[in-house]
């Protein structure tokens, strides 16, 4: 039987891990508003008044020394870390190659926060090659994208079409979790876009699949809403074939709307057509 104290720690923690604080920076709580020199910028306007103590004999409020700021590492300005991007991408003449170079990449800033690099998985003979936006937090911890909830609802979608999650091929835009599964900035999914575009020039599917609004702007450069794009074909031109993509729901849209499944089982079932036809 669960006590009183314990549903509310519980309750708690559920809100935090929802609110995307799931990493524990130290054992004590930090009280930063104790120390007003850390949080104001140096150079800033009127600054208040330090906190006083309070006069002998009354209680004095147990304030924890101040913890030092973490040096912010410096990422590259933003057009060299996706020039960067570029030429380490381009430079990978094999998967475990390219993944060994994204491994090292320090161009994009959320590698620092994310737990691993979340690469691809399935096939790298795949005639059919999805892709989302960016891992959550199951598949950080993991290192496989589409493996929580939305990925098993991608699981089920591939099967109802007689494809096994092994027999394809799996990815995202951005390869890091953004911290607290925000949407990665256009700068983030910028950087990481060479690294994507080669992952599909090596596997070099006959379909794409992107999942989602942000997938099918950055890799296909359509910026309509996902329900005027999803069931469209589009020509992804790798620079030497042209191979065949479509859009359709992200999974986790799915999920909190499936009145929408409908359509996105039409998506996949002309995708199931079209791997049965040679050419568009
Ligand atoms: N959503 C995505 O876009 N990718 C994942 O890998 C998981 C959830």
């Amino acid at each position: 039987m669960i006590s009183g104290y314990d549903k509310a720690a519980f309750d708690l923690l559920t809100f935090y891990r929802e609110a995307g604080v799931d990493v524990a920076l130290g054992e004590e709580p930090v009280d930063r508003f104790a120390d007003v020199d850390l949080v104001l910028p140096a150079a800033g306007p009127a600054r208040p008044e330090p906190i006083k103590p309070l006069p002998a004999g009354l209680p004095q409020p147990n304030r924890p020394a101040p913890m030092p700021l973490p040096a912010a590492a410096a990422p590259p300005p933003p057009d060299e870390a996706i020039m960067a991007a570029r030429a380490a991408a381009q430079s990978a003449t094999s998967l475990e190659a390219l993944r060994a170079i994204m491994e090292k990449f320090e161009g994009c800033a959320l590698r620092t926060t994310a737990k691993q690099l979340v690469f691809g998985d399935g096939s790298p003979q795949a005639r059919l090659m999805l892709v989302g936006e960016a891992p959550g937090s199951e598949e950080d911890r993991r290192g496989v994208p589409f493996v929580g909830r939305s990925g098993q609802l991608l699981d089920r979608m591939l099967s109802a079409i007689g494809i096994a999650r092994q027999d394809a091929y799996i990815a995202n835009i951005v390869p890091w979790r953004p911290p607290g599964n925000r949407d990665p900035s256009i700068h983030e999914s910028q950087t990481c876009l060479p690294f994507i575009q080669r992952q599909i020039e090596l596997v070099d599917p006959d379909i794409i699949i992107c999942l989602g609004k942000p997938s099918t702007a950055t890799l296909l450069g359509v910026t309509d809403g996902i329900r005027r794009t999803r069931g469209r074909w589009f020509k992804y031109d790798t620079g030497t074939r042209e191979i065949r993509a479509t859009a359709t729901f992200h999974p986790a849209y799915l999920l909190r709307t499936p009145i929408e499944k409908r359509f996105a089982w039409r998506d996949f079932l002309a995708v199931k057509k079209a791997l049965q036809s040679p050419t568009p």
